[in-house]
């Protein structure tokens, strides 16, 4: 039986059988990985923990690529006060859902970018809405595509006020744009290059228009649940 380590977060945890978990991982290593964790939902089970959803450490696998099995883990974080903070919580799971459907390859950067924010969010004071912000626009950004909402990407005029994102032309002033693309208002342009100081109704407004980008851009609905919850 081979065994072997890697740096992981749990995205996703369900029951099988009377006290198995399936857990889903993503490693920095191998991207995606489903894992059997045996008795782990006996009462003292020693590496119940380590199944928890947003669980964060070394975990060492046994077993077949195709039938990996839960060895042991040494847990690196938890982000645990995220736990008490309903919009945070939301927010965590938008990004472990995000980080899960983009990395059915290994995706180092995404991956310590999603640990980044999730560490803001525990312990930095971040707030839930810029976390999705922010890992948002690395989602985009660490898969190859540049987004810039300050300026013109067609004329190079200095964006102020309205702008429009499409995919062919990228995020252009009104007048360089066609009509088909989204409508990105100036609030949320704001919100999107940085801004933190607008009200919360704004920000997520903001996020929305943000996940229509990524769902243009990288074919992925990210936060479907998120945002029905926040509205
Ligand atoms: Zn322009």
């Amino acid at each position: 039986m081979d065994a072997k380590k890697v740096t992981a977060i749990v995205t996703r945890a369900v029951p099988y059988g009377d006290t198995d978990m399936i857990i889903t991982l993503v490693s920095l290593e191998e991207g995606k990985l489903t894992v059997t964790a045996k008795g782990c939902l006996k009462p003292k089970a020693k590496l119940r923990y380590a199944t928890e959803p947003m669980n964060f450490g070394e975990y060492m696998l046994a077993g077949r690529p195709e039938r990996l099995v839960l060895a042991d883990c040494a847990q690196i974080d938890s982000f645990s006060p995220i736990t008490l903070d309903i919009e945070k919580y939301y927010a965590s799971a938008l990004i472990l859902e995000g980080l899960q459907k983009l990395s059915p390859e290994s995706q180092p950067m995404l991956f310590k970018h999603a640990i980044e924010v999730l560490k803001a969010l525990a312990y930095e004071g971040k707030g839930a809405e810029e976390g999705v912000r922010d890992f948002l626009l690395y989602a985009l950004r660490d898969n190859g595509y540049t987004v810039d909402f300050a300026t013109c990407n067609s004329c190079g005029c200095v964006l102020d006020g309205e702008a429009v994102f499409s995919e062919k032309d990228g995020i252009v002033c009104p007048h360089c744009a066609d009509y088909q693309g989204v409508g990105i208002d100036s609030y949320t342009r704001a919100y999107l290059s940085g801004e933190d100081n607008i009200p919360t109704t704004l920000k997520n407004k903001a996020n929305m228009t943000l996940s229509e980008i990524v769902f243009q851009v990288l074919g992925l609905r990210l936060g479907k649940h998120y945002f029905t919850e926040i509205l």
